[in-house]
């Protein structure tokens, strides 16, 4: 299911995560050259994919909320 972009944080390893709206985490790796993400290694480029839509795997799979908890409030 496509989803939008709303928000970023880093992981423990210091890899970007990407905040969907549905409640869900996805990397969005800069590892070349397999995975060129360029634009997340820049606050003007991730402020510029904000509202871009991923495909999310989890929704698919109803998988529980990332950073979003059960009562709706967000968490890290
Ligand atoms: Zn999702």
């Amino acid at each position: 299911m496509k989803q939008a972009i709303v928000g970023y944080h880093k992981d423990e390893e210091s890899h970007w995560v990407a905040r969907l709206k549905c409640g869900h985490n996805q990397h969005v790796r800069h590892n070349p050259p397999w995975m060129v993400r360029q634009w997340v290694t820049t606050p003007a480029g991730r402020e510029g994919k904000l509202g871009v839509l991923l495909n999310c795997v989890k929704c698919d799979q109803n998988a529980p909320m990332d950073w979003i908890t059960p009562a709706g409030n967000v968490s890290d």
